[in-house]
């Protein structure tokens, strides 16, 4: 029999693909003999099970639930529905990963009239016991049967007002048991039968519940940008409560072991006297600093004090703890690597080694390359920010600049920024539903919460700049308005955001590239120690290729050439080109192209200093570059000496049904070799002057011809620019060498790469294209049936971001296993894409690519995931 359900004492921190991340810390800080409220963790296989059983907890998983409540109950003397000593319990989710805020919690699961009633008079505290019973009521309600909140929380603000309070607190146990009641008689009208009472039912529709909650959309979202895999499923960990709402003597806390903004090493959290662990996490209630909680509760802080030492030498990472206090009783109820900012995780990193607790490779591994997005981020404009002075302040909580036009709803975020607007998204508090709201804005806005709050940590998470907790905001939300500083901003105004320092500026403060310093460099020496594989970068600008220099790119992988005919003037003799009827005029054409050409790759050849520069022959369809304005068609056709009606009729013949796949990449040059001769030129003569100024420099050009199917066609287009090459190496008395190889970016490439490596130096896989043609996927249209592909869980990821290693990774494999037998001198790269995202990286290391290509800003994320590849 398949065991399904572990007690903590069962467990153990290696246990984490089956218990989920929360079950086995909470086994391993059991182990450790830290104070831990008991339970008992149904595994991530028994969701799994859930799901292949149709949505059903079967028999033998019910069976050791039951077991394991019986054990728990002798464990903890209280029973459950027990009229003397009850046992209340808390159930929530734990996947492998920690996704935060993603799923659902129940708190207080075993009260029912009866039980609250015992614990009222038990406890002589029956304010307490009401509103326990009140918040198990809402979240099992909300949770459980998807019952809104809203209707809940309805009722408090009238009790409230009728009462005249503001706060929670200051409702007393007969208000409490009153709205229990109203929220009763609120579930009874929306699902058509009474609250359950029973715990056990209660308890199992709970655990349902959690497993049901491992496919809600903003899981999937947030697996999405997490690469966290669907069939993961998530635990469910069934715990004793200890509560921190019985009175001033009790509370309860999120705190880290070391600052996750900053990563300064020292304690840091918030803390909520007479309240529960959601008050904090959903940011209700602005907390105070966790120092505080030294003067409230001395004993329970040293002990904390304590375990927070003994976790972070034991898990030799920053923790994230929550934790409770009940009746000046510390309970731990959760340990996890904290999650941080970019810039906290080099610092912790480093001075973890420095500590001794970890080794470099460690501390490289500890790093999401994803992560560095953040500090590779835009930053306000510094003189700009200088003459700017901020109109309020509230809590940094996720670092970067953001300026854009106010939005109050995820989805108007979402809606506006599809239409090119960038936006800032100003709400109350953030709920978990807001996720894909967040992601379209620049930055987020919070009235509410503290620096653990969801807004908090989701878009430390995603690397958007947050400010949180701003309390001088009176929002009005219903009329998408707020007044700050005595203006009222409306739907449309400009804000500015500083998610470092917390400061708001009314209207736009200009934005500029983000610069890298600190650990960021250490840490990359070390990656780049470490890892084998090369990160080239995709430029077509000396100054991108400059800044993927800075970033530390070792060559070009990909010049894209049809990027450089829209400078200035060019796109003139580029028209005239396209257009021209005989091969003399396209050769007049291509001649006043030539110059241009040539000094833009003499300046990419300076700009790396000698390092290797692939340089892609032209490779779209035409007709993106034919005008379509009445006046430059008629420039066009007076340039060429023809009439508009010719010009027309040209471009009419250039229509494509199916771009993508037609008259593009090489096919080009071998309708007009011209075109290839003459980049060839522009190679050669640049590479030569350039290697003339700077004798000691490895001047190499690497010619790529794009779209190669056959490896006939690869022959027929090298003939023209070998001949090219050499004869203007001759003309020039040079002994420059250079280099002839292709993208492998068909399907029928990489199925006959031995006989493509016949003829190329190198091969560079446009797994952009070799996506596209593989899937039979149109690049540009996929976009408009992904999601029901997501939806309907036939992708977790989009395959033009994350590699398909299965399919395309396969033809990938394949042409590498063909092609270096026959070309042992054979280079290979990766250049779509794929070459910035770490997990497609790992996949080409392991495959054995020579380099990765990517864009200049990912290749710091290149380089590291690199490193890890090769740890
Ligand atoms: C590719 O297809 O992956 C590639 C790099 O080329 P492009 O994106 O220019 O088609
Ligand atoms: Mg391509």
């Amino acid at each position: 029999m398949a065991k399904w359900v572990y007690m903590f004492t069962e467990g153990n921190a290696t246990m984490r693909n089956l218990l989920g991340g929360k079950g086995a810390n909470l086994a391993e800080m059991t182990n450790l003999g830290l104070p831990v409220p008991q339970g008992f963790t149904v595994t991530t296989e028994a969701c799994t099970q859930y799901y292949e059983d149709g949505r059903q907890i079967n028999d033998e998983i019910m069976g050791q639930i039951m077991e394991a409540i019986d054990k728990m109950e002798g464990i903890t003397g209280k029973k459950f529905g027990d009229k003397e000593n009850p046992l209340l319990v808390s159930v929530r989710s734990g996947a492998r990963a920690s996704m935060p805020g993603m799923m659902d919690t129940i708190l207080n699961l075993g009260l029912n009239e009866e039980v609250v009633e015992t614990l009222s008079k038990a406890s002589g505290n029956p304010r307490w016991a009401w509103d326990c019973y009140r918040r198990f009521i809402q979240m099992f309600s909300d949770v459980v049967m998807e019952v809104g909140k809203k209707y809940f929380e309805e009722l408090i603000d009238k009790m409230k007002a009728d009462r005249g309070v503001k706060q929670d607190v200051e409702l007393t146990a007969e208000d409490l048991k009153e709205l229990a009641n109203q929220f009763k008689a609120e579930y009874k009208e929306k699902i058509g039968a009474d609250f359950p009472s029973d715990p056990k039912e209660q308890l199992m529709e709970a655990v349902k519940a959690v497993f049901r909650s491992w496919d809600n959309p903003r899981a999937n979202v947030y697996r999405r940008d997490n690469d966290i895999p669907y069939s993961w499923g998530t635990a469910v960990n069934v715990q004793m409560m200890a509560f921190g709402n019985m009175g001033d003597d009790c509370g309860t806390g999120v705190a880290f072991t070391r600052d996750p903004a900053t990563g300064e090493n020292g304690l840091f959290g918030e803390f909520l006297t007479n309240a529960q662990g959601e008050d904090v996490v959903a940011g209700v209630r602005t907390p105070m600093h966790i120092s505080e909680m030294e003067e409230k509760f001395p004993e329970a802080f040293v002990q904390f004090k304590q375990v927070c030492e003994t976790l972070e030498k034991h898990y030799r990472d920053m923790q994230d703890m929550e934790f409770t206090v009940e009746h000046g009783k510390l309970y731990m109820l959760q340990t996890r690597n904290g999650k941080r900012t970019a810039k906290a995780a080099l610092k912790i990193a480093c001075d973890l080694v420095d500590e001794g607790m970890r080794t470099e490779e460690e501390a490289v591994a500890m790093i999401d390359p994803r992560n560095l997005d953040s500090l590779l981020h835009p930053q306000f404009d510094a003189a700009a920010l200088k003459a700017a002075t901020p109109m309020a302040k509230a809590l940094g909580a996720s670092p970067g600049a953001a300026c854009g036009k106010i939005v109050f709803t995820a989805d108007d975020a979402v809606e506006w920024a599809a239409r090119g607007e960038k936006v800032v998204l100003v709400r109350l508090e953030t709920s978990p539903e807001d996720i894909t709201g967040m992601k379209s804005a620049q930055g987020i806005l919070t009235v509410r919460g503290g620096m653990t709050s969801h807004a908090a940590v989701v878009a430390r998470g995603m690397g958007t700049c947050c400010v949180s907790g701003c309390g001088d905001i009176t929002m009005d939300e219903a009329n998408k308005k707020f007044t700050l500083a005595g203006k009222e901003y409306h739907e449309g105004d400009c804000i500015s955001l500083d998610g470092s320092t917390g400061n708001i500026y009314d209207g736009i403060i200009p934005t500029v590239d983000a610069t890298i310093a600190g650990e960021f460099g250490r840490i990359m020496g070390w990656a780049d120690k470490y890892r084998t594989m090369k990160v080239r970068t995709n430029a077509d600008t000396p100054a991108d290729a400059k800044k993927a220099r800075e970033l530390g790119a070792e060559g070009i992988g990909l010049c894209r050439t049809e990027h450089m005919f829209f400078e200035g003037n060019r796109i003139d003799a580029f028209r005239e080109m396209i257009c021209s009827e005989t091969v003399e005029e396209r050769e007049a054409a291509l001649a006043k192209i030539l110059p241009e050409q040539q000094g833009d790759f003499e300046k990419l050849y300076e700009a790396l200093e000698g390092n290797p520069v692939t340089i892609r022959f032209l490779d779209p369809p035409l007709h993106e570059f034919v005008p379509t304005e009445e006046e430059d068609i008629k420039k066009l056709a007076d340039a060429q000496g023809k009439t508009v009606e010719q010009i027309k009729a040209i471009i009419d013949g250039l229509h494509e049904f199916n771009p993508m796949m037609g008259h593009r990449g090489c096919r080009l040059a071998v309708t007009y070799p011209e075109i290839a001769k003459m980049q060839t030129s522009a190679v050669i003569r640049a590479a030569i002057n350039v290697k003339k100024a700077h004798p000691d420099w490895n001047v190499k050009p690497e010619i790529m011809i794009p779209l190669v199917g056959d490896i006939k066609e690869l022959k027929y287009v090298k003939k023209f620019v070998v001949e090219t090459a050499d004869a203007e190496i001759a003309a020039a008395g040079s002994d420059l060498e250079y280099e002839v190889g292709t993208m492998i970016e068909i399907p029928r490439a990489a199925l006959t790469a031995d006989d493509i490596a016949k003829e190329a130096d190198f091969f560079c896989f446009g797994t952009n294209d070799l996506t596209q043609m593989t899937y039979g996927f149109s690049r540009d249209d996929a976009g408009k049936f992904l999601d029901a592909y997501y939806d309907a869980k036939i992708f977790e990821n989009d395959p033009f971001a994350k590699l398909d290693q299965t399919g395309v990774g396969k033809l990938m494999n394949m042409a590498i296993e063909l092609g270096k037998p026959v070309n042992p001198n054979l280079h290979v790269g990766i250049c779509g894409e794929h070459g910035g995202d770490p997990s497609s990286v790992e996949f080409c290391n392991k495959i054995g690519l020579d380099y990765v290509s990517c864009s200049p800003f990912r290749v710091p994320i290149a380089r590291l995931a690199a490193a890890q590849a090769a740890i």
